[in-house]
């Protein structure tokens, strides 16, 4: 590869199927085809599309074979069968339209694609903008908006069909603790799951901080759950563990679980974040990723609800990869006058699971 691009995987039918049903507004409302609608509108209009160091790329086709790396046949055909007879509400927080089977497949087949034209180095970074999500699917549920685990599919394809055997790190980013996709790789020390996440510490949620993996895993789960209402600067607090742990772990890619639902306007999310968070995570990352892995990242949409917020975001990451500045909109400024409590616990938070993970790692 002589030149630096970008693999951006998009498709026309993420932004017009696996559409919620009425009535809104209802928790599953919120993950509809306007989500990558809105983006894909955002970014030609602002000519990122056809910026020349972008490549656009397809899913990769799949097979329900393919499917079956990550889950059982029997959720498979579940999923298939509620799509054939038109769909339904499957649980409280999903939802299967008729077109859903195939949208999700195709969900991963894109997922695989983003791993592979990174690794293959048809490309420098990828950003796969799939829907619908992934990170709380499980092997044999679908969850949490969630249909099938497209990131853990995809780690699963490229191990089985690319021979890609070396280690991975998932920084998973999205507001919730990714529970599906966490549970895959517990017990696995070839994959690092490293998880930032809103947390309801009156109520208490999974992903909390003693997760730390399991067996030949311990050590390789790391969960950093942050306070409703933090803002980027409690997210950049959370660079500088994350950045030895990484270093110390030498994965040859480094996968982002992109959920943008801590973005302030999110309707599902509580924290306060503005698309500069993001544009610095992606230049943090990639600068680290340069000196560690070759500069190999792929990012993978999961969450993030808000219309107008989701461009920006998405915007924000790709001129980080550019390498070009960010200007945010006007929308975004004081953004953290709307905090009600000041709460400074995320680098408490950092160095208590320091301690809890000191065993495994030289820190
Ligand atoms: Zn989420």
């Amino acid at each position: 590869m002589s030149e630096h691009k970008i693999g951006l995987i998009i498709d026309d039918d993420f932004a017009f199927k696996h559409i919620p049903p009425y009535p809104k507004p209802s928790f599953i409302s919120f993950e509809n085809p306007y989500r990558i609608k809105f983006i894909l509108d955002h970014l030609a209009e602002w000519n990122l599309i056809e910026n020349d160091k972008l490549i656009t790329l397809s899913p990769r086709p799949i097979n329900d074979t393919i499917l079956e790396l990550a889950h059982s046949k029997y959720h498979i055909d579940s999923i298939k069968r509620v799509s054939n007879v038109g769909g339904g509400v499957i649980g409280e927080e999903v939802f299967v339209s008729k077109d859903t089977f195939l949208l999700a497949r195709k969900a991963v087949g894109g997922a695989i694609r983003a791993l592979e034209c990174v690794i293959n180095n048809e490309v420098s970074q990828s950003f796969a903008l799939i829907r619908p999500p992934g990170h709380h699917a499980m092997r044999e549920a679908a969850a949490g908006l969630c249909i099938f685990n497209n990131i853990a599919n995809a780690i699963l394809y490229i191990r089985k069909y690319c021979d890609f055997k070396e280690k991975i790190a998932i920084i998973d980013i999205d507001n919730h603790f990714g529970d599906g996709l966490a549970r895959y790789f517990y017990e696995d020390p070839s994959v690092l799951y490293y998880s930032i996440h809103e947390f309801d510490f009156g109520e208490g949620d999974l992903g909390m901080i003693n997760e730390i993996g399991i067996g030949e895993g311990l050590g390789t789960n790391i969960n950093i759950p942050i306070p409703p209402e933090s803002t980027n600067e409690d997210f950049f607090e959370c660079f500088e563990l994350m950045e030895t742990i990484i270093r110390q772990y030498k994965p040859e890619l480094i996968i982002i679980a992109t959920g943008f639902d801590m973005y302030f306007a999110d309707p599902i999310g509580n924290c306060l974040f503005t698309s500069k968070a993001y544009y610095e995570f992606a230049k943090f990352i990639l600068n680290l990723s340069k000196e560690i892995c070759h500069g190999n990242i792929s990012f993978i949409l999961e969450g993030g609800y808000s219309l107008t917020g989701l461009p920006y975001c998405v915007k924000a990451i790709i001129k980080a990869l550019l390498n070009e500045e960010l200007f945010q909109p006007e929308f975004e400024l004081n953004v953290t006058s709307l905090k009600r409590k000041d709460i400074n616990e995320v680098q408490k938070i950092n160095e208590i699971v320091k301690e809890i993970i000191k065993p495994f790692w030289d820190i």
